[in-house]
């Protein structure tokens, strides 16, 4: 018996718990799901939930109508957004071995950023740190995830660029970064940069650090 609810923990047989809070991270239901979201208390991964918004999503003009935004331009957008989160988040709390940010539509996937450290106190402590800052005008809200594998929370049909569903499907739709910034990022070999360890005044010394000319033109 045990060996049997082992064997279906977390999927959708499972009447317990929760599959998709399991494989995903996130459920449509949230707090009021029938089935448990079994909270991490160590992880590798965070998620930071609904931190990136798509312009194609989000700009709209005074009566309502879309304004136009390049396909071109969003990808810049994202890379930028992408490569800043990053790279803050290595520098501050310690390796990544992966980030992917969700292009879903559904509330309670939007725009989340999940984070896989290769250390989970550096996990813990982005989190902690992670929930007294602000990014682009909003509170950041980071938790731990159960999320390990991403390719089991990952849209299959999606990926092969068939799914029906489109933004409000249940499973992760990741958006990719460009080629050059994947390689940028990741295809460095051993990283030897140890990450520094100041615990001091992260809120003003943030919106001090934004350089990058093109988080100031105010799409958000
Ligand atoms: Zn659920
Ligand atoms: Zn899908």
């Amino acid at each position: 018996m045990a060996e049997y609810l082992a064997s279906i923990f977390g999927t959708e047989k499972d009447k317990v718990n929760c599959s998709f809070y399991f494989k995903i991270g996130a459920c449509r239901h949230g707090d009021r799901c029938s089935r448990l979201h079994n909270k991490p208390t160590f992880s590798q991964t965070i998620v930071l939930l609904n931190l990136y918004r798509n312009p194609q999503n989000t700009a709209q003009t005074a009566d309502g109508s879309h304004c136009h935004v390049s396909d071109v331009e969003v990808q810049e957008h994202y890379d930028n957004f992408f490569e800043e989160v990053f790279t803050e988040l290595q520098e501050k709390y310690g390796e990544i071995e992966e980030m992917n940010v969700c292009d879903n539509l559904g509330d309670h996937l939007v725009g989340n950023v999940y984070v896989k450290f290769r250390r989970e106190e550096d996990a813990e402590r982005a989190v902690a740190e992670l929930n007294n800052r602000w990014f682009n005008g909003q509170a950041v809200h980071a938790e731990l995830s159960p999320v390990t594998d991403f390719r089991e929370s990952c849209c299959r049909q999606y990926e092969m660029g068939e799914c029906t569903r489109g933004g409000f499907c249940n499973f992760m739709h990741l958006r990719p970064i460009s080629r050059n910034l994947r390689r940028q990022l990741y295809g460095r070999g051993p990283r030897h940069r140890s990450p520094p360890r100041s615990h001091t005044g992260h809120r003003p010394r943030e919106r001090n650090r934004r350089r990058c000319p093109d988080h100031r033109r105010g799409r958000f």
